[in-house]
């Protein structure tokens, strides 16, 4: 009975593991496999990504030609039915008005969380990424190091199916033989960029995205994944021979129901499932973990969504997986006389260092781009190709203004048309209408070209998250309040963002598109807005300074996790997803040791 109610749910269970996205799908899975008894609790709808995934729908047959609107933000058929910027009835406050203070909070509300639509890029963070502190003294140092977790990228790589190489470049990790799928090919957009850059001395290499580019090799990895696990091995195989590989046609943000991408909901909860040890939820809106007379959590209440009701539910262990900053509000929701400010919060550190990406863009047109004949350049719906930080020893000389590194994500080719694909030319043309019009779109249509940088913020004081003394959600849950404030360390790496990405498209023989800045406030993306928010309930070797220790087990609670990426101790320029989802294994892996030995 996989999918349980308030009728047919147990009353206690080995663990629960509350959401259901990169981090919940993963601590489930693992425990899952290895026998542990698991209730998955998750706030949002069930989904169901074989039916209700629209991968073959054109813009024509949606409304408004699936342009984005404000319940839709990325578009009609985005993969997203549940969340987004906005979450009626669920809303939070900004301490401040003003721009520089500005936090944007994107939030799923369906099973499988943001997986289901994420951008799939997986990159590794590096052993600098581990210890930056002890590198250039800002920040803080993990308490693990990059080869604590390698073992569990590698683990995660295989089960996913990630494509990419290894090029052996500073601080890019390599992944163990077999672990990666071949890379795509680029597009002819790609080749160029990588050409132009190489004259400026900055490598362009094969992405690293979540996209099987060949069915996973369920002969072999079943054994690296599950050593001496017979049961979990043929699951697993029966699984893995159930995936397609990609066939290059339709836009990965609508999720993808031939499961050839990753989504929780279609590589982790698939098997976790069908091992018979998983209960899901869904509709279950978590808002305290409790704890027992002895000091250790015993369950956690949630609201039933659908009937308004409060419900309790016990276990040996509870896993907080709903999201870094959802993960922060339980627990800063779970007070106690022991724990008057939030739970396992005796340091005082359960919201702090919250963190986002740096982001900066700049879009170029380029004229030998021009007038190409239709090629079939779908691809790979992104990263076919990026560009690591490469500054890595000038910047350790002093020889740049700002701490930390970026790498670029960048794209072009002939996507789907929509509405919007033949707007805004005049910049080109100077306007024109009629025939002269539809030769002006033939010739500009996939000419142009766009580079993103995803920079490395720096944990701050003025970065962090805590309860609204007032405002409440519709289910009465208090809501947070985020105070945010970016250093200069990110305000110039944005600069630099801006003159990197026009030096390449002036390389290209280009233009580039509207104002080149200069100055760091208006050229950075504002705080959240790149989804890649971490921090908040940060890992370390010192109860008085961290919330979690390196298992990511709480200091105060001994048998409350957290494996999302409220744990994050800095968050390097790598997106953080496939980071998130080596400790959670890491973290399901140390339970269930400490399960076996009776200690939890
Ligand atoms: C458009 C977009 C593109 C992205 N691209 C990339 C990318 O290319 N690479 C990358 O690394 N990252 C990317 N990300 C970020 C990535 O999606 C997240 O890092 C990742 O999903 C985090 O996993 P998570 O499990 O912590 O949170 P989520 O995936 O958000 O899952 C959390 C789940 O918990 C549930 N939940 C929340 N509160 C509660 C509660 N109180 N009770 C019960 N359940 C609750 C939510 O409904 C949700 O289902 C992208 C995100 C977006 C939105
Ligand atoms: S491009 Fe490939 S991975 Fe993405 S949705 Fe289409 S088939 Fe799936």
């Amino acid at each position: 009975m996989p999918f349980v109610s308030a009728k047919n749910q147990k009353s206690s269970y080995d663990v629960i593991v509350v959401g259901s996205g990169a981090a919940g799908g993963q601590s489930a899975y693992t425990l899952c496999m290895d026998g542990a008894k698991v209730l998955m609790l998750e706030a949002g709808r069930k989904y169901s990504p074989e039916t209700e995934t629209p991968m073959f729908q054109t813009p024509d047959l949606a409304p408004l030609g699936a342009e984005s609107t404000p319940d839709k933000p990325f578009g009609f058929y985005d993969a997203t039915v549940g969340g987004g910027w906005e979450v009626p009835g669920e809303p939070y406050v900004s301490a401040s008005a003003e721009d520089a203070g500005r936090f944007d909070w994107w939030r799923a509300r369906m099973l499988g969380g943001r997986t289901n639509h994420w951008g799939r890029i997986s990159l590794r963070d590096g052993p600098y990424d581990f210890k930056p502190f002890t590198r250039d003294g800002l920040g803080q140092d993990w308490p693990i190091s990059y080869e604590d977790l390698a073992p569990y990228y590698d683990k995660v790589e295989l089960l996913i199916g990630v494509y990419g190489s290894n090029e052996g470049l500073e601080n890019t990790p390599n992944s163990a033989p077999g672990c990666l799928l071949p890379p795509p090919k680029p597009l002819v957009s790609d080749l160029l960029v990588a050409q132009r850059a190489k004259r400026l001395g900055i490598p362009v290499i094969p992405g690293h995205r979540a996209v099987l580019t060949q069915p996973l090799d369920y002969r072999r990895s079943p054994a690296r994944l599950h050593p001496g696990n017979a049961t979990a091995q043929k699951i697993i195989a029966e699984d893995m021979r159930n995936r397609a590989a990609c066939l290059w046609a339709t836009p990965c943000g609508r999720g993808c129901s031939i499961r050839a991408n990753y989504q929780s909901t279609t590589v982790h909860l698939p098997p976790a499932l069908a091992s018979g040890n998983l209960d899901i939820r869904t509709d279950a809106m978590v808002y305290e973990v409790t704890l027992g007379r002895d000091g250790r959590a015993n369950g956690v209440s949630f609201v039933d969504r659908t009937s308004g009701k409060q419900q309790h539910v016990r276990a040996r262990v509870v896993i907080l997986a709903a999201s870094a900053c959802e993960s922060v509000r339980i627990l800063l929701n779970s007070k106690s006389a022991q724990f008057p400010q939030g739970l396992a919060n005796s340091s005082g550190k359960v919201g702090r260092y919250l963190m986002d990406t740096v982001g900066s863009s700049v879009s170029g047109q380029i004229p030998l781009l021009e007038s190409l004949p239709p090629l079939n350049e779908d691809a790979a719906d992104g990263q076919q190709m990026y560009v690591p930080w490469w500054l890595y020893q000038d910047q350790h000389a002093g020889k740049l203004k700002f701490a930390r590194g970026y790498h670029i994500e960048f794209g072009g080719g002939k996507r789907i048309p929509g509405y919007g694909t033949a707007a805004g030319l005049e910049w080109l043309t100077g306007g024109s209408y009629g025939a002269k019009f539809k030769q002006d779109v033939r010739r500009y249509y996939g000419s142009f070209v766009w580079f993103s940088g995803r920079g490395e913020m720096i944990p701050n004081d003025q970065s962090f998250c805590e309860i609204d003394p007032k405002v409440k959600d519709k289910w009465g849950i208090p809501v947070l309040r985020f105070h945010w404030r970016w250093s200069e360390h990110e305000l110039r790496q944005a600069v630099h963002m801006q003159t990197t990405f026009t030096d390449i498209i002036h390389a290209m023989g280009g233009r580039t598109q509207g104002p080149v800045q200069t100055d760091g406030a208006k050229a950075i993306a504002p705080g959240g807005s790149i989804i890649h928010e971490v921090g908040g309930a940060i890992m370390g070797s010192d109860p008085k300074s961290s919330v979690t220790n390196p298992w990511c087990q709480t200091w105060d609670v001994d048998n409350l996790f957290l494996t999302d990426g409220a744990v994050f101790a800095s968050n390097a320029d790598k997106n953080p997803t496939l980071t998130i989802m080596a400790l959670a294994w890491r973290a399901a892996d140390h339970v269930l040791e400490r399960m076996r030995r009776k200690e939890l």
